[in-house]
């Protein structure tokens, strides 16, 4: 090779390297959102939209429990509100929490106890009868795990909106089962991983030591990785903040922190999931718009910032 032109390409690969090491990374923003299987309604339907458009009008991950469908009497809307809420380049996925209508239309013996919020058979009740919103999946065997996913998944389908790969557990509990039952099941990503300290708090006092033995290395820092352990390629994304359990400042908090990792390795993404819930967003929504108002008074984070699904941010982590 003439030695001008191998001087070229040399001179070529650096500075393809140069501008790759300088910028290349973003800090990836996924804005999730669960739908418990409660209730809906038009108020949060409004917060929902309101949260949205804080966030520059992010595409929204939605994780959603089919107990809606399987209630004795099921909210006849409640098809509609979720074709209402679930936008174009949104995401709608499989959230489970292992409600007793939902066990049974599932064919699944319902296990009554033992309450991820109390570690007692003491179940949260609810006023049209059902139960079971706090039992901790781990108590069911695993096939059963699988059938109640076979049955979200077809639920959600009947509404005819596509419905994704990815998964989040009732109370973030995607125990070693939990993770083998949706591998079984063909999903490829998780995300209910989070920092147990944030959860420990009055009446959730329980479920943060709980989640401490199921998370005990994740913090509000933690990144995306896989998890090999009989799950093949499934990949984790911890949540970052939960509105329900987080400040606006610790919310700032966090994107400060994701900037100054960004920083420190500026050719890799770094990944902030956010998560909020469809029952509770009259609440607890409005926490994350003055951390995103305040964020955006930093442009050095805020230009950094690029707002994408939980599928899509699998995606980023496996390039
Ligand atoms: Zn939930």
């Amino acid at each position: 090779m003439p030695k001008r032109i191998g001087t070229w390409l040399v001179a070529a690969a650096l500075a393809a390297c140069s501008s790759h090491s300088h910028g290349a990374g973003r800090i990836v923003v996924v804005l999730t959102l669960d739908w418990e299987g409660a209730t809906m309604s038009s108020d949060a339907l409004d917060a929902i939209d309101a949260t949205r458009k804080r966030f520059s009008g992010a595409p929204i991950t939605h994780f959603v429990s089919a107990a809606y469908f399987t209630k004795a009497t099921p909210d006849p809307t409640a098809t509609d509100t979720l074709t209402a809420a679930v936008h174009t380049g949104d995401e709608l996925a499989v959230h489970l929490h292992a409600w007793r209508s939902l066990a049974t239309v599932s064919g699944v013996t319902p296990r009554l106890s033992p309450s991820f919020l109390t570690g007692t058979d003491q179940l949260l009740p609810f006023d049209d009868g059902d139960t079971g919103f706090d039992v901790d999946l781990d108590a069911y065997p695993l096939v059963d795990l699988r059938a109640m996913l076979r049955t979200s998944r077809s639920l959600l389908e009947a509404t005819h909106l596509p419905v994704s790969k990815s998964f989040r557990a009732g109370g973030y509990l995607a125990t070693p089962k939990v993770l083998e039952a949706i591998h079984d099941e063909g999903f490829t990503v998780d995300s209910s991983a989070t920092d147990f300290r944030r959860i420990n708090i009055g009446k959730d006092e329980f479920l943060g030591k709980r989640l401490q033995k199921v998370w005990p290395t994740i913090d509000s820092g933690s990144q995306p990785y896989r998890i090999t352990e009989k799950t093949g390629e499934l990949i984790e994304l911890p949540i970052a903040a939960i509105a329900d359990y987080s400040t606006a400042a610790q919310i700032v908090a966090v994107f400060e922190a994701a900037h100054a990792k960004l920083r420190a390795s500026p050719s890799h993404d770094v990944f902030v999931v956010l998560a909020f819930h469809e029952e509770t967003a009259v609440d607890f929504a409005e926490r994350l718009g003055p951390a995103m108002a305040t964020v955006r008074t930093r442009p050095e984070i805020a230009d950094e910032l690029t707002y994408t699904t939980v599928q899509q941010a699998a995606e980023r982590v496996r390039h």
